[in-house]
């Protein structure tokens, strides 16, 4: 059945049959029982055949894998423990030591340190190019090496759009594909395959979970990158690790996600329990509603803030001021709930506002249902001096604030009195 997005963050992926929990249920069982050696050693050569441990596979995260690949429009995905764990498996599942990336610099800072600094210790490089780069400077990042293109559907922190649909060309000219971390849009208000994007990942402890209950990441294959043409050996000679298996071969349009599964979670092991997909599952069912009022509630504080006086700059990409305003026009059905701005006076003024909100929380994370704010010159990025905040593009009066589900009135009201004691 064709189902809109709102019907398949309810219903994809968990069907229940006469008589079965109207519930996903939650199958707490690290393994499974068969009748014969001779079940379990099929298994064991194919094992997207049937369940046989729950380091690579577990009926209740199959049920959330499913839901998400539903909802990207990909044709199959794996969560992994954490969003850190999906971004170093969709590089590691096509990248080798000896091999290079080109990634965005706008990204995550975590990404940025694995990326940056992990990824180099593995023996891969990344060269970063800037989002707003040329096809030309964008080409001239590649080498001869390179494996693959990186880059954030809407940044975090930096809030910039990525032109996916060009990102998507310039990849595919090169012979690499594009890989999205998806993270701040969600499939609701973007599906970068539809762009011409090939892996999809998050950090689902944002939106997609929304309650703050869970940490968590998933890789999304589209299915549609040809694996064949010489780059990738890895995908197309046999797999000694699995029985000389030929990924392509065997698993067609699924060989990347397959061999991501067989392969890398094999011996990484970083699947996440039940029981955290169960409750990843909760929040995806009112994904679709959720991104809507998020996107409401925050295009209204958007215009509020660029109103004030106390406020030098609002970075928000769903208003028109705003440099990348068509670039969220083109890919985006709303700009999300995280805004940044800048207040007059600096530092100062910014600790002073901070302490001043008493609805909005001071925390560590982004993109839930409740709001809450950060300011990175103090917190996350506490250890730069004020020349290296200013090379990363982050001022010392910068807040980063995720608008939730409140109502708009109180969230006002909260920012107003805030504003009002500096
Ligand atoms: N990608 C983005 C855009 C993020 O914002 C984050 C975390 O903030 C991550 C990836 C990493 O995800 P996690 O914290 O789930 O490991």
């Amino acid at each position: 059945m064709r189902m809109k997005d709102e019907t398949k963050c309810l219903h994809a992926g968990y069907t229940p049959k006469n008589g079965e929990p109207r519930v996903l249920p939650i199958v707490q069982s690290t393994t499974y029982v068969y009748e014969s050696a001779a079940q379990v050693a099929e298994i064991f050569d194919d094992p997207i055949k049937g369940l046989c441990y729950s380091r690579f596979a577990n009926p209740t995260v199959m049920a959330v894998e499913e839901k998400i690949a539903a909802l990207e429009g990909g044709v199959g995905a794996m969560c992994t423990t954490s969003g850190q764990a999906a971004t170093l498996l969709s590089i590691l599942n096509i990248c080798r030591a000896g091999d290079s990336i080109v990634s965005v610099a706008q990204i995550y800072g975590g990404t940025i340190n694995l990326f940056a600094f992990t990824l180099k210790k593995l023996g891969i490089e990344c060269i970063f190019v800037d989002v707003d780069a040329t096809d030309d400077e964008l080409r001239a990042a590649f080498r001869p090496n390179t494996k693959l293109l990186f880059g954030e559907t809407i940044a975090n922190p930096a809030l910039t759009v990525l032109d996916i649909e060009r990102f998507a060309k310039i990849a595919h000219e090169m012979e690499v594909p594009l890989i999205v971390d998806n993270t701040f849009a969600t499939p609701v208000l973007c599906k970068p395959f539809d762009f011409g994007a090939d892996i999809v990942i998050h950090s689902t402890s944002k939106y997609m979970d929304g309650h703050a209950v869970q940490v968590g990441g998933v890789i999304v294959d589209s299915g549609k990158f040809d694996w064949t043409r010489g780059k990738f050996p890895e995908l197309t000679q046999p797999d000694e690790s699995y029985h000389g298996i030929s990924y392509t071969e065997s698993y067609g349009d699924m060989a990347y996600i397959v061999k991501a599964r067989m392969q890398l979670m094999r011996d990484f092991g970083v699947y996440p329990a039940a029981h955290s997909a169960f409750l990843l599952n909760l929040g995806l069912e009112t994904l679709a509603v959720r991104m809507k009022q998020y996107c409401e509630n925050a295009m209204t504080v958007a215009k509020y803030l660029e109103s004030s006086p106390m406020v030098e700059k609002v970075i928000y990409p769903g208003l028109p001021s705003n440099p990348h305003y068509a670039l969220a026009q083109k890919y985006l059905k709303g700009a999300s709930g995280v805004i940044s701005f800048i207040i007059k006076g600096g530092r100062p003024a910014a600790a002073k506002f901070m302490d001043a909100l008493h609805l909005a929380s001071n925390e560590v994370h982004v993109a839930d249902i409740r709001t809450c704010v950060l300011h990175p010159a103090s917190e996350t990025h506490r250890q730069l001096t004020d020349e290296q905040l200013a090379a990363a593009g982050i001022n010392g009066g910068m807040i980063r604030f995720s608008v939730g589900l409140e109502n708009i009135d109180d969230i006002l009201a909260d920012l107003d009195t805030a504003l009002k004691s500096l």
